[in-house]
């Protein structure tokens, strides 16, 4: 069983076994023609409870054909460009490199004396991504394993900033659009179920600083903490951006911790032509963002950012065989000192090794490409009598519903589309997310993918029309 070990007696092997992996996963890669199989769990269930985890194959190839059938065959692929789900991006494959060499190695990032050269590349990745922002000299912050992690993190600061102990007179102010990750921190966090405090959005779903004011306000009135605001710089469902820099200025006002939620729009940070959507960010007291999202890296990449860096002693607690107090007064940096998490992935190699290859202008013009094919694609909707389209996208995000000609009844309506979202799922074809607008069912299209085009687009509104007037016309028939 050592020579499953690897080390310097194994370096062959390992050579060989990573190699053989590799290819099978670029053939896999070069024949898939959609970005689903359409599987469901039913049909997959069985295959893999029928694997005898104590009957190991004993060898690589085996394992990988095993893998075949109950992995690659019916994975669900983002590098299809058809594949316009959830905020998943495709990978570059710098970032891919740098994932095989993270694993291979196996640094852990919470100490120096498990890391060296892995925490300092950390630090100089958190510098580049605070300056991009404009976060100022004494700014910080530590990679986590995604924006939920980072939101919890920068929230857990603002709490400990706050000018009260008492976690019942707590309030959090962000939009009605924001992330469900700021409701499931202020649990964690022990607030009040009434911590978060909803913000209307206008039409284009972002945060008005009108109703924002007067919360700020009330809750002055009634005594109570604003502990945070949160302004999300692209919300998940349709990419808008909260008016960073009136929320900056009310953030002032009243002395409160500004978070902004970048886990999407962190992408504009790289772009040649598109930085100025983020104005005001670099007024924030902590940013999240997700590399995983907007900068084509593989999951995981995100971090939280904070301006100034002392305030990341919040999480920090001393252990004597880990990170012993010593350790700050002989200046080791331990990046443990920083982070929620103990043993870390050296998750910041992923968008080193990116940006040593491609740039930050490769990257972020990868973003804007996609920030143009959506307003393409909010084109071809508003010309389409069979779609309606909700808000035109400052990022890559597309919502919009099929309307049938003939009257029909909101609840059919919102069932058609519905069905149509999991008709195109099974068939495999074409993968769109779906979401609620005013209580109504609609479909969602995230671009990320450069690949997508303007035909692409087109191609999928007729698949998803075919379905939803197949749903009507069978239903039509069903009534009759
Ligand atoms: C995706 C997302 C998150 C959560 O990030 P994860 O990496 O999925 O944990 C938080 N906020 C916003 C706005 C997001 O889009």
């Amino acid at each position: 069983m050592r020579s499953h070990l690897l080390n310097d007696a194994t370096a062959e092997s390992y050579r060989l076994s990573v190699t053989e992996g590799v290819d099978r996963v670029a053939n896999r890669l070069a024949r898939t023609r959609q970005p689903f199989s359409g599987v469901t769990p039913d049909e997959l269930a069985p295959v893999i409870s029928a694997v005898d985890l104590d009957q190991p194959l004993g060898d690589t190839s085996a394992a990988l054909d095993e893998l075949e059938q109950v992995y690659l065959r019916d994975a669900v692929y983002f590098h299809h460009p058809r594949y316009l789900g959830h905020l998943n991006c495709p990978v570059v494959i710098p970032a891919v490199l740098g994932e095989a060499v993270l694993s291979a190695v196996n640094s852990s990032l919470d100490t120096w004396d498990q890391s060296a050269g892995g925490t300092l590349i950390e630090r100089r990745l958190i510098d580049w991504t605070a300056q991009r922002i404009g976060l100022g000299e004494a700014a910080d912050g530590v990679f986590t394993s995604g924006g939920t992690q980072s939101n919890l993190q920068a929230l857990l600061l603002a709490r400990q900033e706050a000018k009260t102990t008492d976690l019942e007179r707590l309030r959090i102010f962000s939009s009605e659009c924001s992330h469900f990750s700021v409701q499931k921190s202020a649990t964690l966090l022990g607030l009040g179920p009434e911590a978060v405090v909803s913000v209307p959005v206008d039409r284009d779903k972002r945060m008005q600083t009108f109703f924002l004011a007067a919360e700020l306000e009330r809750c002055a009135r009634e005594g109570l903490v604003p502990m945070a605001i949160v302004a999300t710089a692209g919300t998940t469902d349709f990419g808008s951006i909260d008016p960073l820099p009136e929320i900056a200025e009310l953030a002032q006002q009243y002395s409160t911790w500004m978070h902004v939620d970048a886990a999407y729009g962190c992408g504009l940070l790289a772009s040649p032509t598109r930085r100025h959507l983020l104005d005001g960010i670099e007024r924030a007291d902590s940013v999240t963002v997700d590399y995983h999202k907007s900068f084509f890296q593989p999951v995981s990449s995100s971090a939280v950012l904070v301006r100034d860096g002392a305030t990341l002693s919040h999480a920090t607690y001393h252990a004597d065989y880990l990170n012993p107090r010593r350790t700050i007064e002989e200046r080791i940096p331990n990046q443990v000192d920083k982070s929620l998490q103990t043993t870390r992935r050296f998750d910041a190699l992923k968008l080193w090794m990116t940006l040593r290859v491609m740039g930050a202008d490769g990257v972020g013009s990868l973003f804007d490409e996609v920030c143009d094919l959506a307003a393409t694609g909010w084109e071809i909707l508003a010309a389409d009598p069979r779609y309606d389209v909700v808000v035109q996208p400052q990022l890559s995000t597309l919502v919009y519903r099929y309307i049938p000609e003939a009257v029909t009844s909101p609840t059919e309506i919102d069932r058609a589309n519905l069905y149509a979202r999991k008709a195109l799922f099974a068939s495999g074809e074409a993968v769109v997310a779906g979401t609620k607008v005013n209580g109504r069912q609609y479909l969602k299209f995230t671009l990320l993918n450069p690949e997508t085009t303007a035909d692409d687009i087109a191609a999928v509104l007729d698949l998803i029309a075919g379905h939803a007037e197949q749903y009507l016309g069978e239903n039509l028939v069903r009534v009759s």
